[in-house]
């Protein structure tokens, strides 16, 4: 049997533009199809664009703290420029993206692809349909939206990048690390804040202590939290949105967000007629290959449900490249992964939770509270925590949990020492970097408190 192409990839995204190039760069004859923007989520509306508007926001912590060091700031904000600049640097991205694709020969086809057997694929705005040997969804996901009456006011982390001028208040429903990372870019940004969450802390699955000094931090940034409450509807009311609560509250916001978690994209693209299987959750069901129900169709990202983060999506698309095309079976470890949320305090974390680590047999937790060094001249009350989880016996290091400046790039080499099964002695060997706050991980002397059969003692 002969097929147009050795490999169809549907979606230019972090793991279809990562799978398509070394699937190329190993000889295959490729052809990669995307719909919207060549970089998918991450680059044009995900992690990019949402860094560079973190940097943005972090200015107000400076200037706050500024007068603390001796300097007089009169600073005014101007969010159309930033809106341009993130626009020519995501362009920019683009096209190293899709330089990246055509110097190995993929094909780049800008259109709208749905699955029409186990080795095809129909281009619905050319109207015609391609064969291949293999076939990999990689088609990401899209913001959920509640079915409630008004929704359609409401915009999602797609629309908020490129909104035409900042509301002057905000209300952004959900508690993950888009709603309080969004919450920080806007507050920030000058716009009164409010998070609207049904749950009774923000951040679920996070570290307790995490999820405490998050919610510390952003009351002190003057971020307003509900919890326990929902969005039952809403409706224009000049040039606001005027939202009922489901408390029988209701209050007007310049804008709406909703930020209750994404849906794999997987609508319309028709596998149920081809025997894709999905998950409970409406991911598509892959094995440790990213292998689908069906041999010739492979899946990897965010569309799988597995862990949605870029450096995910771009593993399990090289791994897949590798088993498929270059005869080198290999299967992404999801049981490690560095997590970051950039909100303001920002926080950094690998492995277990406390509730978790006391889960798995002894341990020891030690815990540091300070305030980092750039408030200390000031009358910032906010503190850091630094928590690193370890085994009693042996003392291999399960967790390390950071909340502050800095975090995210700590837990980045944290995550080496704990994917080589670091020890407790193994941190203590090392000399400590002064004055930093990480150097607080290699001198932690006895444990704040333990755990012996899974019961707290001390702390
Ligand atoms: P995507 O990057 O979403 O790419 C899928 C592509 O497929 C899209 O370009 C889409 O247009 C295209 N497509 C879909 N259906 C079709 C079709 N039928 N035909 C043709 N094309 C199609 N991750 C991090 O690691 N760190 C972060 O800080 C971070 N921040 C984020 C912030 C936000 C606001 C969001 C929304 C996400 C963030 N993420 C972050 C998550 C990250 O963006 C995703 O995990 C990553 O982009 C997933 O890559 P992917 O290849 O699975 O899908």
């Amino acid at each position: 049997m002969t097929y147009d192409y050795d490999l169809v990839v549907i979606g230019a995204g972090s793991g279809g533009v990562r799978a398509a190039r070394m699937a190329a760069t190993y000889g295959a004859k490729v052809a990669i199809i995307e719909e919207f923007r060549v970089g998918g989520t991450c680059v044009i509306r995900g992690c990019v664009p949402k860094k560079l508007y973190v940097y943005a926001s972090r200015f107000h912590d400076l200037f706050d703290v500024a007068s603390s060091f001796g300097w007089q700031v009169d600073a005014t904000f101007d969010w159309a420029t930033l809106v341009a600049n993130k626009e020519k640097e995501i362009t920019r991205l683009e096209s190293g993206y899709t330089a990246n694709l055509e110097k190995p020969g993929v094909e780049i086809i800008k259109d709208r692809a749905v699955v029409a057997g186990p080795n095809s694929v129909h281009l619905v705005g050319q109207g015609r349909d391609l064969s291949a040997r293999y076939l990999l969804i990689a088609t990401g996901g899209h913001p959920y939206i509640p079915h409630i009456p008004g929704a359609e006011l409401a915009i999602t982390s797609n629309e908020a990048f490129d909104l035409p001028q900042l509301p002057h208040s905000i209300l952004i429903e959900g508690g993950g690390y888009i709603a309080v990372e969004f919450a920080t870019i806007f507050a920030g940004l000058g716009v009164n804040t409010t998070i609207i969450y049904r749950g009774d802390c923000i951040l679920r699955g996070f570290d307790d202590d995490m999820r405490r000094g998050l919610e510390a931090g952003l009351i002190e940034r003057g971020i307003r939290l509900i919890y326990q409450t929902t969005i039952k509807s809403m409706s224009r009311q000049g040039d606001d949105i005027s939202v009922n609560f489901s408390d029988g509250v209701t209050a007007p916001f310049g804008a709406v967000m909703f930020a209750t978690g994404r849906t794999p994209n997987v609508h319309g693209l028709g596998l149920d007629k081809v025997g894709v299987e999905l998950t409970s959750t409406g991911a598509i069901k892959v094995d440790a290959y990213s292998q689908t129900s069906v041999t010739s169709i492979y899946a990897v990202g965010d569309v799988t449900g597995r862990a949605q983060l870029t450096p995910v999506a771009i593993r399990e698309g090289w791994y897949f490249a590798e088993t498929v095309f270059n005869n080198n079976k290999l299967a992404v470890d999801h049981s490690q992964i560095p997590t970051a949320v950039f909100s303001d305090p920002e926080i950094g974390v690998i492995g277990l939770t406390e509730a978790e680590a006391a889960t798995h047999g002894d341990i020891d937790v030690y815990l540091a509270r300070f305030r980092p060094m750039i408030n200390t001249l000031s009358t910032r009350t906010e503190r850091m925590v630094l928590k690193l989880i370890t085994e009693k016996d042996g003392g291999k290091v399960l967790g390390c949990h950071i909340l502050g400046p800095g975090a995210a790039e700590m837990i980045q080499l944290v995550a080496i020492p704990m994917g080589m099964g670091a020890t407790k002695a193994d941190f203590d060997r090392t000399i400590a970097l002064h004055p930093s706050a990480a150097e607080e991980l290699v001198t932690f002397k006895a444990p704040t408190y333990t755990y012996r059969n899974g019961e707290k003692l001390g702390g």
